[in-house]
């Protein structure tokens, strides 16, 4: 089980404090009662984009671990959600995907280049038709528009913790692993079905 880990880090400043090792997890997200044994389970590694840890517990009552994934990085895709936006978001400013395909992979075949945008491109597509659904909204899911209505360069990452206890509901890269718990920390406001409104 995955469980989001809201760090207000960057990833680099996530390396440089080597900020798992000071990541902690006060209850077991299955028995949040106490008394089932929780115990820090080492860490796993992520390689890209820089080598760092990622922490984690075990539950023997359970018997399932639970780990903490930092806010930033993408879920089940390599490198950060903010990555993967700016992508889409550069890929929004050309005429057609070709071109931003080339222009943004230069080292790879341009078909390779394009199936590698078009994941990137689908990702960021059903995670703001998901919020969108969530919020309420008329907007189209066009990420420039979702950027300078909710004024960040960082969206991907601030819808993820504005719909923290929904992200079973999103597809990797913004959901967490399967069957987890979406968020430990704080709930939202429930004024409708998601508990969400829109912002603008
Ligand atoms: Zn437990």
């Amino acid at each position: 089980m995955q469980i989001l880990y809201i760090t207000s880090l960057t990833v680099s400043q996530y390396i440089e404090q080597r900020a798992w090792e000071q990541a902690k997890l006060d209850h077991c997200p299955f028995h949040p009662e106490g008394g089932c044994g929780l115990a820090k389970h080492g860490t796993y590694p992520r390689k890209f984009p820089e080598y760092c840890l990622i922490p984690r517990w075990y539950c023997p009552k359970a018997r399932r671990s639970i780990s903490l994934l930092p806010d930033f990085f993408a879920c089940r895709f390599p490198g950060t959600l903010n990555e993967v936006e700016e992508v889409v978001n550069t890929a929004e400013s050309y005429p057609n995907r070709e071109q931003a395909a080339a222009m943004l992979r230069p080292e790879i075949t341009l078909v390779s280049a394009l199936r590698w945008l078009r994941r990137r491109i689908k990702h960021v597509f059903e995670i703001l038709t998901t919020v969108k659904g969530m919020v309420g909204t008329t907007c189209p899911p066009v990420l420039t528009w979702w950027r300078k209505q909710y004024a960040t360069k960082n969206l991907l990452q601030h819808l993820r913790i504005l719909v923290a206890d929904h992200l079973h509901a999103f597809s990797p890269i913004l959901g967490l692993a399967p069957r987890s718990v979406s968020r430990y920390f704080t709930k939202p406001p429930s004024n409708n079905q998601w508990g969400l409104s829109a912002s603008f």
